[in-house]
């Protein structure tokens, strides 16, 4: 953990760890130098517990019970997985089945839960997919069993799970009496209050260009800033790239989009929509945006040019805020 005191205003204390697979950033100004360091150890313990509940890269309880459904069995569900279910299932269907975290096996054939590579899975292996897609509506749930009535469907909450941490997390750190910071997820963040003076400016990056900002955008109290990229996580065959953000129609990569960012006040919302948002790509995103109820929404495409809808033009202010990429 790092302070930094100004003149007027409280410290800038700034700690960052590995957690969720991804490096994670506290950004706060607070006046409490062991209320941060308490903040600091909470997040550590929560973002691991989150971690190992739901990891599909090595064991983890949520991989053992896709292997029970899997099975056609039924298995009891802890109570991270049955409200992430909860959560889900509006989104899968608000976003026509774009956002589908009953797609985990196909993920897994794609080799996107292992730590590096990845392969093209067969093209019947991919058009079992998409002939018979498992969604959310064979999964079900009674009381904290869980069965599914698809052969193929393994939950993979990958695409909302760090919106929901950062979403109770964020409420924990406010209830510590923190209320000016950010929580910054690997690029995926939430704010609360402003930066002492001024609003929270914040960086997001350009798809193509490692290291560089694409737009800055000044963040208010309670917002929540999420970018679904081709860059996260992918592997090149023959010169193709093929990354993590499936299209259930295709069962492939989608395509068109290189990176969607959401900004909302609930950051699972935030989180689930730039997925489906990204799958809809340059033909469906305003439909899904809408049927979402997200309102600030921007995008880049394969060509690098910038879409976004009007609340979200009004807010790049570029060369307003220097926002530093987080
Ligand atoms: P990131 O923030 O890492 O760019 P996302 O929030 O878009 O990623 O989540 C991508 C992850 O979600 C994938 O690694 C996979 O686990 C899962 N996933 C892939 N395709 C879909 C989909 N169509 N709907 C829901 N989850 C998906
Ligand atoms: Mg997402």
């Amino acid at each position: 953990m790092v302070g930094l005191v100004g003149c007027t205003e409280e410290p800038v204390y700034h700690s960052s760890f590995f957690a969720f697979g991804t490096l994670v950033e506290l950004t706060v100004r607070s006046a409490d130098r062991d209320r941060v360091q308490q903040a600091e150890a909470l997040l550590v313990r929560e973002f691991e517990a989150m971690h190992q509940a739901l990891t599909l890269h090595t064991d983890s309880p949520l991989l053992r019970l896709n292997q029970v459904l899997e099975t056609g069995g039924t298995a009891v569900a802890d109570a991270l997985v049955l409200e992430l279910i909860r959560v889900s299932r509006p989104y899968y269907q608000r976003s026509g089945g774009l956002f589908n975290p009953a797609l985990g096996r196909l993920v897994r054939e794609w080799g996107f839960h292992e730590e590096d590579g990845g392969a093209v899975p067969t093209p019947e292996r991919l058009q079992a997919y998409v002939t018979n897609p498992p969604g959310m509506e064979h999964l079900l749930v009674e009381g904290t069993q869980v069965y599914s009535t698809h052969a193929a469907l393994w939950l993979d909450f990958g695409g909302i799970a760090k919106g929901y941490a950062l979403e109770q997390l964020g409420d924990r750190l406010r209830e510590m009496g923190l209320r000016q910071l950010i929580l910054n997820a690997g690029g995926d963040l939430r704010v609360l209050g402003r930066n002492g003076a001024r609003a929270w400016c914040v960086g997001i990056r350009d798809p193509r260009q490692v290291g560089q900002v694409i737009a800055s955008v000044a963040v208010e109290d309670d917002e929540s800033v999420f970018t679904s990229g081709d860059y996260e996580r992918y592997f090149m065959q023959a010169g193709v790239r093929y990354h993590h953000i499936l299209d259930p129609k295709t069962a492939r990569p989608a395509t068109g989009v290189t990176s969607v960012t959401v900004i909302h006040r609930q950051a699972t919302l935030a989180d689930a929509a730039a997925t489906a948002i990204f799958v809809a790509g340059l033909e469906g995103w305003q439909r899904v945006s809408a049927a979402l109820g997200v309102e600030q929404v921007m995008l880049v495409d394969e060509q690098g040019r910038m879409h976004a809808t009007p609340a979200m033009r009004a807010r790049l202010l570029r060369g307003v805020c220097e926002g530093e990429l987080q």
